[in-house]
């Protein structure tokens, strides 16, 4: 973990076109981000002097002189209040964890938070953009995890806060990008091999406040059995519950996004995105519900292995009986 003093220049147009279409993405020096510890595909934290920091992705590895250029798009940009090339420092360590919660918020910082008792392997629910970034999809995690209990459930959360001038937009790594290596507690659990993954999520679009979309890389089925349960959850508000269709930038079916790349098979994810509406009056209400559904599953998963373990047994005592009425070498009648 390192940082250094920073050029920000402007994306070349054309061949940095990843980095104009990308407001979350910069390049930088093979090297010397090396020598700071970060590699491509890595998340850093660039802070612009007086104004405050942003997170974005190291998308793409470009030689530059001198070697502290570092380049993004006019969105880029924007997301640390400025449209021109700054001054500033890289830096590879990108949460401040070690802040208490009401420090982060006062100080509009980013934090990164587990629960986890170190063995468990059913579930793990994800709210990687929790605080002001999409709000209360962290209290929502946490609710999950809670009521479920450590034996059957983690909770991975970031929680991004405003400061003055700049929105919490800024802490904002989209889901196929977020690497484990730039977070420390989630890559500490990043390989445990989770069955399951529920990750909670907030959109804002025109028209849509009232929307739930299941996503995910999950199996049909279980997609289709998330959105009934929601369905029946909210019967009676204004919200509806969609599957998302294929294609959907809301879907979150990727095998890149951090729920379904966290599971043992790379696509056990869930993935619930919610409008502003779903989230301020109903959060809690989606939360149980998603209770629920791996409540559910966690019995069922554990019934079926139980019926296993017995049949194993029987099948051992039965098996090793027939053994004994065989006889093990050819008898001599007759003889
Ligand atoms: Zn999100």
């Amino acid at each position: 973990m390192g940082s250094y003093e920073a050029s920000v220049g402007r994306a070349l147009d054309p061949e940095q076109k990843d980095l104009l279409d990308h407001e979350e993405h910069c390049s930088a020096d093979p090297e010397r981000l090396a020598a700071a510890g970060a590699e491509r595909g890595h998340q850093v934290r660039i802070q612009r002097g007086g104004i405050g920091s942003a997170l974005y992705t190291v998308s793409e590895l470009r030689p530059e002189t001198p070697d502290t250029v570092v380049r993004m798009g006019k969105e880029g940009r924007e997301r640390l209040g400025t449209s021109e090339e700054f001054e500033g420092v890289l830096d590879t360590r990108v949460t401040r964890s070690e802040l208490a919660e009401e420090e982060a918020r006062k100080s509009g910082e980013f934090v990164e938070r587990l629960q986890d008792n170190a063995s468990q392997r059913h579930l793990i629910v994800l709210a990687p953009h929790g605080g002001a970034i999409e709000p209360h999809t962290d209290e929502q995690a946490e609710h999950v995890a809670t009521r479920l209990g450590a034996k059957r459930a983690s909770v991975w959360l970031c929680r991004g806060y405003r400061a003055d001038s700049l929105s919490p937009r800024r802490w904002h790594a989209t889901s196929d990008d977020i690497d484990p290596r730039s977070f420390p507690a989630l890559g500490s659990v990043f390989d445990r091999g989770f069955v399951d993954a529920v990750s909670f999520h907030g959109f804002t679009r025109a028209g849509r406040e009232n929307e739930i979309v299941v996503g995910g890389a999950a199996d049909d089925r279980l997609r289709r059995h998330v959105a009934a349960v929601l369905t029946q959850a909210v019967a009676g508000t204004p919200l509806s519950v969609h599957i998302a269709p294929l294609g959907d930038p809301l879907g979150g079916t990727d095998g890149r996004n951090i729920v379904n790349r966290i599971t043992a098979n790379g696509r056990g994810g869930v993935q619930i995105e919610q409008g502003p509406a779903a989230r301020d009056e109903y959060a809690l209400v989606i939360a149980d519900a998603i209770v629920r559904v791996y409540r559910a599953r966690l019995r069922r998963r554990s019934a079926y292995r139980a019926l296993r373990r017995l049949l194993i047994r029987l099948m051992r005592r039965f098996g090793s009986r027939a053994d004994a009425s065989q006889p093990s070498t050819p008898t001599a009648a007759g003889q």
